[in-house]
């Protein structure tokens, strides 16, 4: 079956298991936001347009979930962090690493697409996460 995203306009899955994230870009201040909103969450112009962010960044905090957050349905533990984006948007999001060992502030990290769970019909379900960027 045909995976489909945990939430729809959130991020792009490029088919190869590469990410970008959809967000938008403010013509008035010159600063790009995620999620994409119509009016600018820093000036409140409304002269967005969309943009793809990602897919490289620095990881900036971090940390493991070991215990199932309420209503999640996919597997634990996993890491959570905080990513600046080339961009210079500071983002929060999954990680595919749960390892804390494995982790440190400033590595490199690129965009994924990531399986979260499978749905009442079975159907996968993906999201986009941050994995550590091995230069591969
Ligand atoms: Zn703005």
């Amino acid at each position: 079956m045909t995976p489909r995203p945990v939430v729809e306009s959130l991020f792009r899955d490029n088919g190869d298991g590469s990410a970008r994230l959809i967000g938008g870009f403010c013509r008035a201040c010159n600063r790009p936001h995620f999620p994409r909103g119509e009016v600018c969450p820093y000036c409140s112009s409304e002269s967005c347009e969309e943009r793809e962010l990602g897919p490289g960044g620095a990881l900036w905090l971090f940390t493991s979930v070991l215990r199932s957050p309420p209503g999640y349905r996919g597997e634990v533990p996993y890491g959570f962090g905080v990513v600046d984006l080339d961009e210079g948007l500071r983002v929060v999001a999954r990680l595919t690493e749960s390892k804390l060992e494995r982790l440190a502030r400033g590595q490199r990290m690129r965009l994924v697409v990531d399986h979260l769970h499978t749905d009442d019909d079975g159907r996968p379900v993906t999201t986009y996460a941050f994995a550590v960027d091995d230069g591969t």
